[in-house]
């Protein structure tokens, strides 16, 4: 059981309420990526109903353990080609679609998941994602390539710095890069989900307009080394 939970759900509710300039319109997508199936359960349990799963097999080890109806899950790891078909089957929505190759599977298997696109926002280099003046050139490939999908919106992560002011460029410029993505919508094609902001982060997420919050340790407490 993780003690605080309740607590901790309340505060991040808070902040949301407190920080968010559009809080009705901000998603807690709780990251249960090596926490045990008793902790998606419990997370349920207190209404979460958005969860994130980072590692395919993993997450499909405890969905089969418990489908924990209800549950609108999202992948948020890197994914690899051979497991899109595992994606559409199991999940409601992909954070993290980088590459044509993985868009033009989805499309093959004409599957209504939600997308967003990473962006790395922080020029780090261990961090997956587009480079921000290459969005826009993917974005009509897409459109071009794979008109069906559904696109939802834009993710990125934040730099691993106690510098605020870094921080909050990176989140500021996702929302930047989404505002000159508006001529490109489309039927299918939108981009007003920021998928922006972690345990560390996230206030500075809230405030620079994020929609979608990836919360693991920040609701469940330290999380368990990898097996
Ligand atoms: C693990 C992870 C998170 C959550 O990280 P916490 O520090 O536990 O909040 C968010 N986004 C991605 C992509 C992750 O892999």
């Amino acid at each position: 059981m993780i003690p605080n939970l309740e607590e901790n759900l309340n505060r991040i509710k808070t902040d949301i309420r407190r920080l968010s300039p559009h809080p009705d319109k901000v998603t807690l997508v709780a990251v249960t990526k090596r926490f045990p199936i008793s902790v998606l359960q419990q997370a349920a349990d207190l209404g979460i109903d958005n969860l994130g799963e980072s590692r395919m097999q993993e997450a499909l080890e405890k969905f089969e353990k418990d489908p924990l109806p209800g549950v609108i899950r999202h992948f948020i790891g890197v994914l690899q080609s051979n497991k899109v078909q595992k994606l559409v089957d199991y999940f409601h929505w992909l954070h993290s679609l980088d590459h044509i190759k993985i868009a033009r599977k989805i499309y093959e298997k004409e599957s209504s998941v939600n997308i967003c696109i990473q962006v790395n926002t922080s020029g780090e280099e261990t961090k997956s994602g587009l480079r921000p003046d290459r969005v826009s050139d993917f974005v009509k490939t897409l459109q071009k390539e794979t008109p069906g999908l559904h696109i939802r919106g834009l993710m990125t992560m934040g730099p691993l710095t106690e510098d605020e002011n870094r921080i909050r460029k990176a989140f500021r410029l996702l929302r930047e890069i989404g505002d000159t993505l508006r001529p490109l919508e489309t039927d299918t094609f939108s981009f007003r989900e920021y998928s922006m902001g972690m345990s560390g982060d996230y206030r500075i997420a809230l405030e620079e307009g994020a929609t979608m919050l990836r919360i693991g340790q920040g609701l469940f407490g330290p999380r368990p080394e990898n097996q």
